[in-house]
């Protein structure tokens, strides 16, 4: 592999990705637009579409970085609803916080940080949850489904946004140059960072595809899990319910 990232010791996994997200937080945002000419956004608004979401929901972003899915949720939950923004990493957390409380967010998100394989939070407590290009960070996938899993509520829904498997081949070529080209190069260029792009290319090639992902949700003890690709399957969503 590029970057040797499939061969490193779990502890060493957990290290890698602090230093990741703690070296591109601040510019975070920028690169998310640059990098994708701006289309997470459309991946995002499809996300809160599907998501139900309506005045007086509990929701939890997780991995939810600098808090683009937080703030969009925030205006529809309302005063009666919360939305708890949370991350691993105290980096992203901050520049999510301030960005938040600078555009004037409501005063019904909690900004906590966690680790999304056991999280901190009584079991049946959400209405949605989402995770939105985390999972593939997450070491331990099938721990954090089901943490994820027994924190809804029965009835809620879960919802993975995530790099995925297109089956054009190609658009899986054009992808692969950009993501290991283009991409540290952008990576380098304007975060004087390449390394860390690198790693996000590497990452995405190492996720679970669709069927593989639809099957682990499954197995956490989610029903009604289906899938919808965008960007002819470079981005699908997931979603499972808690029965
Ligand atoms: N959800 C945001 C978005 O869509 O713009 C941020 C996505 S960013 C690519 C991935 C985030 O996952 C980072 O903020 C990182 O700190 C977080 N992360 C990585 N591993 C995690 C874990 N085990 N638990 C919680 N968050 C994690």
């Amino acid at each position: 592999t590029h970057f040797g990232f499939s061969e490193v010791p779990v502890d060493e996994k957990v290290k890698r990705v602090a230093d990741v997200f703690h070296s591109v937080a601040g510019k975070y945002d920028l690169m998310n637009d640059l990098m994708s000419g701006g289309v997470h956004r459309l991946w995002k608004r499809i996300t809160i579409e599907r998501s139900g979401a309506r005045p007086g929901h509990t929701i939890l972003d997780i991995a939810g970085g600098t808090g683009d899915l937080t703030k969009k949720f925030s205006r529809i939950v309302g005063r009666d609803g919360k939305v708890i923004l949370a991350d691993i990493n105290d980096s992203m957390l901050k520049v999510g916080r301030d960005k938040l409380i600078d555009s004037g967010t409501a005063g019904n998100v909690e900004y906590i940080q966690a680790n999304a394989e056991c999280l901190p939070f009584a079991d049946n407590t959400f209405d949605i949850i989402t995770i939105a290009f985390g999972l593939r960070n997450v070491t331990d996938k099938d721990a954090a489904l089901k943490s994820m899993h027994r924190v809804l509520k029965p009835g809620g829904k879960l919802m993975v946004l995530e790099f995925s498997k297109t089956n054009n081949p190609v658009l899986s070529k054009l992808y692969d140059v950009y993501s290991f080209n283009i991409l540290p190069q952008m990576g380098k260029l304007i975060a004087n960072d390449a390394e860390s792009y690198r790693y996000l290319a590497e990452s995405i090639r190492m996720h679970p595809d669709q069927e593989t992902l639809k099957d682990m949700m499954k197995t956490a003890g989610l029903v009604n899990c289906h899938y919808e690709n965008m960007t002819g399957g470079v981005v699908a969503l997931h979603t499972g319910i808690k029965p």
